[in-house]
């Protein structure tokens, strides 16, 4: 349930919100030549004037910036929407880290003669967007290095896709920056094997996957698109032979990563997945930019978790002998609280019905919204629900969203969803059981409407690129988690309280996935436990659960954030409320609220308190 945001946490792939991949989000992106670009005539010392003309270079000096490191770094460029530099492919070597290094270090340089106090308000949360995502490419590179251990990073499927799939450009256009991107991939697998130094055994397992499913891109149907398309004769052969040697390049990468694992496990040798208390909180503080640290987060989790077991239990008392007239309640609250879910669980469509169903739901929702005025909406721009493309599946996630970037804003937006039938019969029926009849409505305000795709809608008509492009993920999956609760406030599902005890199953999701986030990495939590906790606890079936312990395996903090951010957006909105009396809007709140696009939640409120 997240968007596939990989575009937010570095060098940033894909603007794929929700329930992603997130270790996807680390690829190595750079210039691929390895030489240092001063943007000198970028910045400017600000002379002494108005905050209007610090403005005014400030601006200048982003915009600048922006385009250096789209030019820098050729696959984020192409995840938001900018194709100019799209036939090079970012070389993960040595000179490329030392070029994207200096680069860095003098963009902070130029970005640090500029006075945060002297900006407007608007320009001073830019200012720290910017800083934080500059400080936050040279921890990931130097400090996190997951350049070194997590193979999964380095897939070349997931740009060829969006050339391929979005229509930015006439069809042989678009082949020939796709010829240009194959030619270099057996550079990039070389590049990444001397790259990677004792891997965790997970994301080489995850790397394996995907990399099995770059070569279902790659495949034969790509060829006859070749040949189908207005290429010559020459140029259909070279890209036969190019593509033909990026399938041996994938494959030998595929075959090495094997001989890796038989090593690793033979000599017990394989990096721990945990990163412990201090990289994580170091992280915690980068990626989520909230106003508490990790262990302050965990705390609050804890207590939430008591406070919604209270509150379902209110509820499972009132529904009890509805649904059991004959059989006697029992005295544990979590115990009543479990048989309802599981009894209510099996209320869900079919595997077939998986899909279409979610397709039904989302004209219903939209149609919600505009009823009772909750936000503005967009319907020239839909969005097409799809079977999730193999490059992107394997990481744990039934759905997500993957949309355009501010630059492309014309371009589809998909909601992904893995087709169940992918899964065992098994496997399967355990989905259908966790995304039964209520929880699917509450999947579907989450990942579209009016979740990550209204938001994101919203973002891209924001005037600020800055905050378009360096979107914050507690923001992002804290306004999905928010419009859940807000939804069912506002009445959707009749205020049932089937729906309502089974939001609050959703909500202790988020509420544990922080928990488990916090107690893997930093207390030392084993899987049995952490499973236990999942089922027991949170009540959840034992796919997601099972899912989930990959997930906390493969990555670190993005659980956490889902909480973090609605915990923020929540308690600022009541706030508001009590503020502003009869005078508050609902719709006001929310279109303000989404207008300054996916900046860290602290920072809106304080644009917001400003205004
Ligand atoms: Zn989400």
């Amino acid at each position: 349930m997240l968007m596939v945001r990989n575009f937010v946490v570095t060098a940033m792939l894909l603007a794929v919100f929700g329930c992603s991949p997130q270790d996807a989000s680390q690829p190595e992106a750079g210039p691929g030549h390895g030489q240092a670009e001063p943007a000198e005539n970028a910045a400017r010392r600000p002379e002494a004037g108005s905050a209007g003309t610090d403005d005014a270079l400030f601006g200048a000096f982003a915009e600048a910036w922006i385009e250096q490191l789209l030019e820098r770094e050729p696959e984020w460029a192409i995840y938001q929407g900018r194709y100019e530099w799209a036939d090079r492919v970012t070389i993960p070597d040595v000179a490329t880290r030392a070029g994207r290094h200096e680069f860095l270090h003098q963009s902070m340089e130029q970005l640090r003669q500029f006075e945060p106090d002297r900006l407007s308000p608007a320009r001073r949360a830019e200012y720290r967007l910017l800083e934080n995502r500059m400080e936050s490419m040279l921890w990931y590179q130097n400090r996190f290095r997951n350049w070194q251990w997590m193979q999964s990073s380095y897939n070349v499927a997931g740009p060829i896709s969006l050339l391929l799939n979005t229509d930015f450009a006439p069809e042989d256009e678009r082949l020939r920056l796709v010829s240009a991107r194959l030619r270099a991939v057996p550079d990039y697998y070389a590049a990444a094997r001397a790259s990677i130094d004792r891997p965790t055994l997970e994301h080489l397992d995850l790397a394996v996957t995907r990399s099995r499913g770059a070569l279902g891109v790659l495949d034969d149907d790509l060829l006859e698109r070749a040949r189908a398309a207005a290429l010559s004769a020459e140029e259909v052969e070279q890209f036969g032979q190019r593509l033909g040697l990026a399938r041996a390049a994938i494959e030998d990468w595929v075959a090495w990563l094997e001989d890796q694992r038989q090593a690793l496990q033979a000599g017990d040798n394989a990096r721990p997945f945990r990163i412990g208390e201090t990289l994580f909180e170091e992280k915690f503080a980068l990626d989520v930019q909230a106003g508490l640290d990790a262990g302050e987060l965990y705390q609050r989790a804890l207590q939430e978790k008591t406070r919604l077991h209270a509150e379902m239990d209110e509820i499972a008392v009132e529904i009890w002998a509805r649904h059991f007239p004959d059989r006697v309640m029992p005295e544990q609250p979590l115990e009543r609280i479990g048989q309802l879910i599981d009894r209510l669980s099996e209320r869900h469509v079919t595997v077939e019905e998986f899909l279409p169903e979610i397709r039904r739901q989302i004209p219903a929702l939209a149609e919600f919204v505009r009823e009772h005025d909750l936000l503005d909406q967009d319907p020239d721009k839909p969005l097409v629900v799809r079977a999730t493309p193999e490059y992107l599946r394997g990481a744990g996630n039934i759905a997500s969203v993957s949309a355009p970037g501010p630059f492309n804003p014309g371009a589809e937006t998909f909601y992904n969803v893995t087709p169940l039938e992918s899964f065992g019969p098994d496997m399967a029926a355990s989905y259908l059981r966790e995304y039964n009849h209520w929880i699917l409505q509450i999947l579907n305000i989450h990942e579209a409407i009016p979740g990550h795709y209204t938001q994101l809608l919203h973002a891209n008509r924001s005037p600020s690129l800055v905050k378009s492009l360096f979107g914050n993920g507690a923001m992002i999956e804290g306004w999905a988690v928010y419009a859940e609760r807000m939804m069912l406030e506002q009445g959707w599902g009749d205020h049932e309280p089937e729906l309502w005890l089974m939001h609050g199953k959703w909500l202790l999701r988020v509420v544990t996935n922080a928990i488990l986030d916090y107690s893997v990495h930093v207390l030392g939590m084993e899987r049995e436990e952490g499973i236990r906790l999942m089922l027991r606890e949170a009540f959840q079936e034992q796919s997601e659960a099972e899912q989930k312990w990959r997930r906390v395996t493969l990555s670190q903090v993005q659980l956490s954030t889902y909480f973090s951010g609605f915990a923020e957006i929540y308690d600022f909105r009541e706030r508001r409320k009590a503020a502003l009396g009869d005078a508050f809007s609902l719709r006001d709140f929310h279109n303000q609220f989404l207008g300054y696009g996916s900046a860290p939640v602290a920072v809106i409120i304080e644009l917001m308190e400003d205004s």
